[in-house]
């Protein structure tokens, strides 16, 4: 942690300076978001780029954090870099991987021999390049996080969507692909969209049955899965400060459901708590000396209209717990609706199972309200009607609520304990059931409820809730129960009722854990050897990609004229291909398979041009390979638009494509292929697209010349004999050029880090 330190200081050095530049610069009081934003803008923009208005803006993040599924194909590529550590602290957590079936014991051990080379070339590659390694078993990403590395006015990237989590300790922490991580660890600046701004001003103060949770599963309700798009959600207010650390990260988790880039929480009492209660009173110390500048200025919170481009206002006072669902975490129905919804639906009434913890829900305070249920209905007898698990969410939470006797409590009402990981959450989850096919219903604490993530069955509505929700309907087994008003018969025959949910918010015997599960990595790494087997199906070392032969590029086959809409899905396919996400080869048999061909309207069935056949996209483009003949894409307008998938831009370039040519790009997926290496460019004139025949042989001219702003040339030659040509235009800078030069950004990294 000393190194954890040590880097905290030199960002609190520079964030004071940076913020009264910003202010005189913008001549306005600032939110907290911008103060941290300023203070971590890279060198080259930290000049120019205070003020609103400006687009992309590139930044300097303190940290990355990385989940073992994303992480294989963020690391493999760093070792491309040539660096012999990551640029910055960084770590890998081992929890998507885990199916939950039995239990806690049973599942863990399971994975470990199912995942082992996954875990082997994690562990190795982390210990290697100065990365910590958190176990299997350890913990999910954003807990552990939030437990040790998240610092209030930090900025981190972590490559899964739910990142945001550590904004309940006053950081900016965003959700990214693999090529972002990949980047920072490489050393290179992380560029993002200026966002908007979005304040949720919270006046009053929880109580009763309300939790946390209830406030983002409000505010997703008012702003919809899609409201919060391009825009950081900063709370603040009195009701702000009466939220505990571990009930603000609950919120800004889920505030990845509303699109949001991230959610923030202001540094305060209850931040400082936790992070002395987390053994890290060092770095309260840090943060209480710039206090001032690690929470929005009073001027703004005052007058919020002015500061932000959206304003909320929510009274926690009066609050009412929520249940959100099904199928999409926006449906908010307070509870003393949602028995009427549920009958009106006709939404399956019984409850099957009921699913606490996970990433979103797993504090000390989330564990210890539930157990206060769960302890109510031994006491009142009461028999628990639906199933019932518990997913802790870090070993140091499990470990603190085992000693405390919680778990017991759970064990005593029928809850089985699952692994530290993200099991049931992701879909890895082994559910028991009679009949897949009955429409049923299960309520989870999670973040997440939209159709077959659970358990991959579309006729499983699941519904959102508290953790203390939903454990009183996991009690009750009936979704249209009302814990704040409604009695149970118990097994005497009497109709019992519970009383609020009590909790404590840290424990007061403080944590404790005795193998939190994590790996230092080797003080000298040199001489670590990454474990890859040559064999293995999951894992591939990468080649770095050829460089450009200096020349125009000539006699390309067109792989295929896609119509329609391409997304990042339909270039590289999710499924079953996740599992090849660490083998570029392997996952390359999925290039393209989704896009629709112009010429014959359907999906993977391209002519071969060296044998006139038909047949699937990927084989097609592997014979062209074969044969040393490079090729092009053609695509629509917004190629490449979705998640940020690496891959997606890293199978054309393994498999010989030489460049994309399209009407528009997705911004993201452009500037991946850049990355790579990959050429991208565009129509000027939208009407060429209809010049492009199947039997085509194109040129691409103009590279010799290749200068940003300056139009490339494409040549057709028709079958026929004839021949057409048309301007293309391009976005890259001088930056970019010499990554198209280099064949990849990383080539680059690597030369300079040889020399
Ligand atoms: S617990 Fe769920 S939301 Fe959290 S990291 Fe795991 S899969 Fe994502």
């Amino acid at each position: 942690m000393a190194f954890d330190l040590d880097m905290i200081k030199k960002v609190y050095d520079r964030y004071s300076t940076r913020v009264e530049a910003a202010r005189k610069a913008t001549g306005k009081p600032l939110t907290l978001t911008e103060k941290i934003l300023y203070a971590h803008l890279s060198e080259g923009d930290a000049q120019t780029a205070f003020g609103r208005g400006v687009d992309y803006v590139d930044f300097a993040p303190d940290r990355v954090a990385m989940q073992d599924a994303t992480a294989q194909m963020a690391l493999l590529q760093f070792m491309q870099a040539g660096r012999p550590q990551v640029a910055v602290p960084s770590t890998v957590h081992c929890d998507h991987l885990i199916q939950a079936k039995i239990g806690a014991v049973e599942d863990l051990s399971t994975a470990v021999d199912v995942n082992r080379e996954v875990y082997d070339f994690l562990a190795s590659v982390s210990d290697k390049y100065g990365i910590g390694f958190w176990k299997a078993g350890a913990g999910i990403i954003h807990q552990v996080v939030l437990e040790n590395y998240a610092f209030p006015g930090g900025m981190m990237i972590g490559t899964d969507s739910h990142t945001p989590n550590a904004g309940g300790l006053g950081m900016i922490a965003i959700g990214v692909g693999g090529a972002d991580a990949c980047d920072v660890m490489a050393g290179l600046p992380w560029e993002l969209k200026f966002p908007k701004l979005i304040g949720v001003k919270l006046t009053g103060k929880l109580s009763g049955w309300t939790s946390a949770k209830d406030v983002i599963l409000r505010v997703a309700g008012i702003l919809t899965v899609k409201g919060g798009t391009g825009a950081i959600v900063e709370y603040f207010g009195e009701g702000a400060r009466s939220l505990s650390a571990t009930g603000k990260g609950t919120i800004c988790n889920m505030g990845a459901e509303i699109g949001a880039t991230t959610s923030i929480f202001g540094y305060d009492e209850k931040a400082a708590a936790y992070l002395k209660g987390t053994k890290r009173a060092d770095i309260a110390e840090l943060a209480d000396a710039i206090a001032e500048h690690l929470t929005g200025d009073d001027e703004v919170y005052a007058n919020p209209e002015q500061y932000f481009d959206q304003v909320i206002e929510i009274n926690l006072s009066e609050l009412e717990p929520h249940v959100n669902g099904p199928f999409t975490p926006d449906l908010a129905w307070p509870i003393s609706k949602f028995a009427t919804a549920v009958k009106e639906n006709n939404w399956p009434t019984k409850l099957e199972v009921g699913l606490i913890g996970s990433c979103t829900n797993s504090s000390y305070e989330d564990i210890t309200r539930s157990a206060s249920i769960a302890k109510q209905a031994i006491d009142k007898k009461l028999k628990t009607q639906a199933e019932f698990t518990i997913t802790p969410g870090s070993e140091l939470v499990r470990y603190t609520v085992d000693r405390d006797g919680y778990l017991d409590t759970f064990a005593q009402m029928g809850g089985v304990v699952l692994a530290n990981a993200c099991g049931p959450c992701i879909g890895q989850w082994a559910r028991h059931t009679d009949d897949p096919t009955r429409k049923n219903s299960i309520i989870t604490s999670f973040n997440r409820n939209f159709a077959k993530r659970q358990d991959g069955n579309p006729n499983t509505h699941a519904f959102v809730a508290s953790p203390e929700i939903v454990t009183a309907f996991a009690i009750a087994g009936d979704l249209t129960f009302n814990p704040l008003t409604d009695t149970l018969t118990n097994e005497a025959g009497e109709q019992v009722k519970f009383d609020e949910p009590q909790g404590i918010e840290m424990p007061v015997k403080g944590y404790a854990v005795e193998d939190a599960g994590y790996q230092a990595p080797a003080e000298d790494g040199s001489k670590v050897e990454v474990i890859v087997s040559p064999t293995s199906s999951r894992l591939q070392l990468l080649e770095p990609f050829k460089a450009w032969e200096g020349t125009d590029i000539t006699g390309l086959k067109l792989l295929i004229k896609a119509k329609g809409k391409c997304t990042t899905d339909h270039i590289s396919m999710a499924g079953p291909w996740l599992k090849f996400r660490g083998h570029l080869d392997n996952i390359s048999n999925n290039m393209l398979i989704g896009a629709i061909n112009y010429f014959n309207l359907t999906a993977d069935n391209v002519k071969n041009e060296l044998t006139g056949e038909y047949g699937p996209v990927p084989a097609t483009q592997r014979a062209y390979k074969a044969a040393g003949i490079g090729s092009i894409v053609v695509g629509d307008e917004n190629y490449g638009e979705g998640s940020s998938r690496e891959h997606a831009a890293m199978e054309p370039r393994h498999l010989g494509v030489r460049a994309i040519l399209v009407k528009s790009f997705a911004r993201i997926h452009e500037t991946n292929l850049k990355k790579q290496g990959m050429l991208g460019i565009t129509f000027a004139d939208n009407n060429d697209y209809d010049k492009i025949q199947e039997d085509d042989t194109i040129d691409i001219t103009g590279l010799t010349t290749f200068a940003p702003g300056k139009q490339l040339t494409v040549v057709l030659h028709h079958k026929d004999g004839s021949t057409e040509s048309f301007p293309v235009n391009h976005t890259y800078n001088a930056q970019q050029i010499e990554w198209f030069k280099a064949g990849g950004a990383l080539n680059i990294i690597r030369k300079q880090m040889a020399s």
